[in-house]
């Protein structure tokens, strides 16, 4: 098997900075953006699952895939001539402090290709071993966390949002301890490997560690860099970056980052872990970790039991993170800016860019023909405080939006998307009847049919999310040996607006059993 045709283009590698020493032992790295290091090799290297259509899209043929090379590639046990793996370095606050020096403890890059279909992508094996950058923890990922991502970042592509992507999940044969709600009850568990695959996996913490030593020049390269990479319509014609240059790049930072919040909020995906390592420079959703989805409607809400006090990174607060998140981004670049004043603008029309496609959004998701101001955002908080009153299951309630007629019985409608039904007190009912009247009267200004609307809504309101529990059902089946459920999730997922009949078991609320489950409702950061 040759894979002779993957076209190398490794920019990154060929334009930063090589971090000098080579030896693999965690070390304080400066002066450079990454580290030459290479995948540990496993036990038993197997395939359990393969993502077919972007196998296909980044240009590996059916033979090339099912060969046993590419298992051993996607483990770590076999390197193309021409992959120079690395680890990249980088920095981070971790729930509100700055944690210093982190960079990839378990990411090991491979290369990056240069595809017909879907331009540069940079290949990563995710639980690939040791790096300089592991600290005390071990650089293997366990296969339940493995499933998650696998599984949650195809879904999140299908459904319109950014996200780095995964094109394969195997495992290694090989085991590890974990102490998975960190309560004393440690066990061996099986270790998997994710190939991750996006444009660039630059974080805002890359730019943030050389910040933080007072390494201007390298804050410049990086910003440069990822100018002239991943938004190369901002590249100076006479290659002179000015101050302008560098703010156009934070601007369009900012716009990804806020375009990717509101898709989070459209479809209740709750990140869980939004340190400023996690938040990727081109705005995609990046290291799915605790991560959830909302089933009853909750703005409080956090599937990550190691912020349960604080709930920092709770569903309703993600736009709010976002924006700390980007003064954090902000102050690192200040060496290429030098005032404060257009940073500050920039900041604030983050906040009043944001708005505007949460109202679009909410109205698309309202099959109103477009927002109409303030009286409309009234539709929408009083919705949002209806959702919340009693449990009621966000997914389910859209879909039935849909299909809502005039003056039929609401709660007879809604039946299936109520978890407590004892919460549907007579002055709830008076409420959701006033909303559903006003919402009627709003739709009849836009004057659209309801076969149109219905449509509409339902191509931004999905019918199918990966609810914890079903991530959780594929992965206890998984850790029996079968796989066969994460084959479906994976289809399932990939049209997850389509009703797909056949399916929809798939698309009702949490089990009661589910509810305070470990995996389910909660869930830590050991993965
Ligand atoms: P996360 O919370 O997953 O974004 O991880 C925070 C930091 O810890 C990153 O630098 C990771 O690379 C590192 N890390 C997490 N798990 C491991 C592990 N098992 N081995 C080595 N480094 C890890
Ligand atoms: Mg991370």
């Amino acid at each position: 098997m040759s894979f002779s045709h993957l076209e190398f283009s490794n920019r990154l590698i060929s334009q930063l900075p090589a971090d000098s020493e080579t030896d693999n032992v965690c070390r304080s790295v400066e002066n450079a953006v990454f580290s030459w290091v290479s995948p540990t090799s496993t036990s038993q290297p197997s395939l359990i699952n393969l993502n077919q259509t972007l196998a296909d899209t980044l240009g590996f043929s059916a033979a090339e895939s099912a060969s046993e090379q590419f298992t051993n590639l996607m483990t770590g046990n076999a390197l193309l001539d021409g992959m120079k793996p690395y680890a990249l370095c980088y920095g981070g606050h971790q729930f509100g402090q700055w944690a210093g020096q982190l960079g990839d403890g378990r990411a090991i890059n491979l290369a990056e290709i240069n595809t017909a279909q879907l331009g540069y992508q940079t290949l990563q094996l995710k639980g690939a071993g040791k790096t300089p950058y592991s600290r005390r923890a071990d650089g293997l990922a366990v296969l339940r966390s493995s499933i998650r991502e696998y599984l949650c970042s195809e879904a999140m592509f299908n459904l319109g949002i950014p996200t780095t992507r995964a094109l394969s999940l195997c495992l290694t044969g090989d085991q590890v301890i974990r102490d998975k709600m960190y309560d004393g009850n440690a066990q061996l568990e099986p270790c998997a490997i994710v190939c991750r695959v996006s444009p660039s996996f630059l974080r805002f913490g890359s730019i943030q560690l050389p910040a933080s030593r007072g390494d201007e020049k390298l804050v410049k390269q990086l910003v440069e860099f990822s100018i002239n990479n991943d938004y190369p319509h901002l590249k100076p014609k006479n290659k002179n970056f000015t101050v302008e240059t560098y703010l156009n790049w934070f601007r369009a930072v900012c716009d990804n980052t806020s375009t990717m919040i509101v898709h989070w909020m459209r479809v209740g995906f709750v990140h869980g872990v939004m340190n400023t390592d996690n938040m990727s420079l081109i705005g995609e959703t990046i290291d799915y970790g605790p991560y959830g989805w909302i089933d009853d409607f909750d703005l409080g809400w956090t599937p990550n039991t190691t912020d349960e006090g604080q709930k920092r990174y709770r569903f309703g607060a993600q736009f709010q993170v976002s924006q700390w998140n980007l003064f954090q981004l902000a102050n690192a670049i200040f060496p290429l800016i030098n005032e404060v004043e257009p940073l500050q603008a920039t900041m604030s029309d983050y906040a009043i860019h944001y708005d505007k496609k949460w109202q679009q959004m909410m109205a698309s998701k309202l099959g109103f023909k477009e927002y109409q101001g303030i009286s409309d955002v009234h539709i929408f908080q009083t919705l949002e405080t209806l959702l919340a009153e009693v449990e009621t299951d966000m997914t389910l309630f859209y879909r039935l939006l849909a299909t809502y007629q005039k003056d039929s019985d609401a709660l007879n409608h809604f039946n299936s998307c109520y978890y407590q039904k004892e919460q549907l007190t007579t002055r709830y009912q008076q409420s959701l009847t006033d909303w559903l009247q006003r919402y009627q009267a709003r739709l009849s200004f836009d004057g659209l049919s309801a076969v149109e609307r219905q449509k509409s809504m339902n191509q931004v309101n999905p019918k199918y999310v990966l609810r914890n529990y079903l991530a959780q059902q594929a992965i206890e089946r998984a850790e029996q040996g079968d796989y066969s459920e994460i084959e479906k999730l994976k289809t399932l997922f990939t049209k997850p607006y389509d009703e797909q009949p056949e399916l929809s078991v798939y698309a009702q609320k949490r089990p009661d059993w589910a509810r305070d489950k470990v995996g389910c409702s909660m869930l830590s950061c050991s993965s």
